[in-house]
């Protein structure tokens, strides 16, 4: 078992099992053996890439965005651009790459929310120059209209999970097992509240954290202008099923095998963190395919462009990571993940996101 495997197992033998948030909490951001704090889990040699690492095309269509909605918000100055999560710097660097070429002359306050000190250091390095300001935690980004994206954010946000029985909903927990390693349980008592009848061992997932975040942010655009986009994998419709999953060396992995040397996260529930930001008063663009955002933005008329500067063997790549950005099978990026925007009501429609 992993450092961090056995001091959790310790804690259960002291006080109980815990609720799936709790370790998805210590798996990732445990101060010293947290998954997020000890490496950088990103590129070929992480355990998985993410869009912006893919190709710079991703980040650059982003920035495309951001500079046709700083237009549609009266262009305030500065353009406050604030990422949650932002990994290794790439999708900033490329956005205010495209940002300065498609609106010259705009000055622009680059904001980072991120927690791992590797990560903020890779992410330093990356946008050295640019005036970019850290956080901690989206609480303390400064007021005004802002733009703030989030690209692989929302999974890894700690979820409790719930399971149906014959009883009733009882909560999933992950407690010790006959060999005194980490293994799921289940609350002996059952938990009112949780969701509709659903047959027997459906699973639901509630987001808690990520529900409070994005409240606060739909709050945040509604009082002072704005917009989130929120680029994650998930489900659009209401639903249930066990989708906590860990992901190490680019292959998927049992998520209480090593805590804390796997990724460990759960698919976004766009549904209801679209009804959480309408209640909180704010429009709700999309969710639409990865795929049909980046089309409607104009991906392949970008790689045609880098194309036409491109060596064969530069042609190809661009190629490939077109296909694996938009890649419609149901396991691919296109289709697998989803782009949501939670605006200002009064904004929009937004490119490439179709009208709520
Ligand atoms: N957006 C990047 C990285 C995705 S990985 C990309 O697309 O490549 C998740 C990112 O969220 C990492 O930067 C991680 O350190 C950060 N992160 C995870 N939990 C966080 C938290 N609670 N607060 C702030 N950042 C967090």
């Amino acid at each position: 078992m992993s450092p961090l495997g056995r001091e959790i197992a310790a804690l259960i033998r002291e006080t109980g099992p815990i609720g799936i948030d709790r370790y998805m909490a210590l798996c990732l951001g445990h101060p010293v053996h947290g998954y997020y704090r000890t490496r950088d889990p990103l590129g070929a040699r992480g355990d998985f890439t993410t869009a912006p690492e893919i190709s710079q095309m991703f980040g650059e269509l982003i920035g495309a965005w951001a500079a046709w909605v700083h237009r549609a918000m009266g262009a305030p100055a500065p353009l406050l651009l604030a990422e949650l999560g932002p990994g290794r710097g790439t999708l900033m660097a490329d956005a205010l790459r495209a940002l300065a070429s498609a609106a010259p002359g705009t000055r622009i306050a680059p904001h980072l929310v991120e927690t791992s000190e590797v990560l903020r250091q890779a992410q330093a390095q990356r946008l050295a120059g640019t005036g970019a300001t850290w956080h901690d935690s989206p609480d303390t980004l400064p007021d005004g209209p802002a733009i703030i994206l989030a690209n692989e954010f929302f999974d890894c946000l700690p979820v409790r999970q719930f399971v149906r029985t014959a009883a009733g909903w009882h909560e999933r927990l992950v407690g010790l097992g006959e060999d005194a390693g980490l293994a799921f349980g289940l609350s002996p008592e059952p938990v009112a509240g949780i969701a509709a009848d659903m047959p027997t061992g459906a699973v639901v997932s509630v987001p808690g954290p990520a529900l409070a975040l994005v409240r606060g942010l739909a709050r945040r655009v509604c009082a002072q202008g704005g917009v989130l986009l929120l680029v994650d994998y998930g489900h659009v419709r209401p639903g249930y099923g066990d989708t906590l999953q860990a992901l190490a060396d680019h292959a998927f992995a049992d998520p209480l095998a090593a805590p804390g040397e796997a990724d460990l996260t759960c698919h976004v529930d766009f549904a209801a963190l679209g009804l959480a930001a309408r209640e909180a008063g704010a429009a709700v663009h999309g969710p639409v395919d990865q795929a049909d955002f980046l089309t409607g933005l104009g991906l392949h008329e970008r790689a045609g462009r880098l194309k036409l500067r491109a060596d064969a063997t530069q042609a190809d790549a661009i190629d490939a990571a077109v296909a694996r950005l938009t890649d419609r099978r149901p396991e691919g990026m296109g289709c697998l993940f989803k782009v949501m925007a939670i605006a200002a009501p009064g904004l929009g429609p937004l490119p490439g996101l179709a009208p709520a």
